[in-house]
């Protein structure tokens, strides 16, 4: 399990909806949150809700979360939380070393199984089409294997009729 190298992530809409609001509301500053869903057992991703969390530093070139503030999304939905994301107001499109140590950490040396979503700037008009035309040239995915090491993740959007019949 979670060693597949096809391995995808699907997104529901309301998951979408919810990201890229909050992408664009902090726009200055780098925007996070943890993604809610469940992991098959080949290792793919399901994604049915984002819930933005305080970026702690309030930086635009940094994130942290509070420890705090991801148990209390743990005590509410416990086991859901498969995932984290944050945005690069700078506009990098890809993730920077301090996000791939992250990762490494997380994924490889805590076995920790995340998905990471990371959005890149500039949060403006091409980013809104982004989302209503259901592109994703501005959301880069990664997932560190153990075998592999750091891969991108393809990412499949759910229709709008799919969502509300799924639970998490
Ligand atoms: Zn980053």
């Amino acid at each position: 399990m979670r060693k597949h190298p096809s391995a995808r992530a699907t997104v529901s809409m309301k998951a979408r909806h919810t990201l890229y609001t909050d992408v664009c509301q902090r726009r200055h500053i780098e925007a996070c949150g943890l993604l809610l869903g469940h992991i098959d057992g080949l290792g793919n991703w399901h994604i049915d809700r984002a819930h933005p969390l305080r970026n702690i530093c309030n930086s635009p070139v940094y994130f942290e979360f509070a420890p705090e503030d991801i148990l209390a999304v743990e005590l509410d939905h416990p086991g859901a939380i498969i995932g984290a994301y944050h945005s690069h107001p700078g506009g990098l499109k890809v993730a920077s070393s301090t996000d791939r140590d992250n990762m490494k950490r997380v994924n490889k040396e805590q076995q920790i199984p995340w998905i990471w979503f990371i959005f890149s700037g500039p949060f403006n008009g091409t980013f809104q089409r982004d989302y209503e035309q259901d592109t994703n040239s501005s959301l880069i995915a990664y997932h560190h294997y153990d075998t592999i090491g750091l891969q991108q993740i393809t990412l499949e959007f759910e229709n709008a009729q799919d969502d509300g019949v799924r639970k998490p």
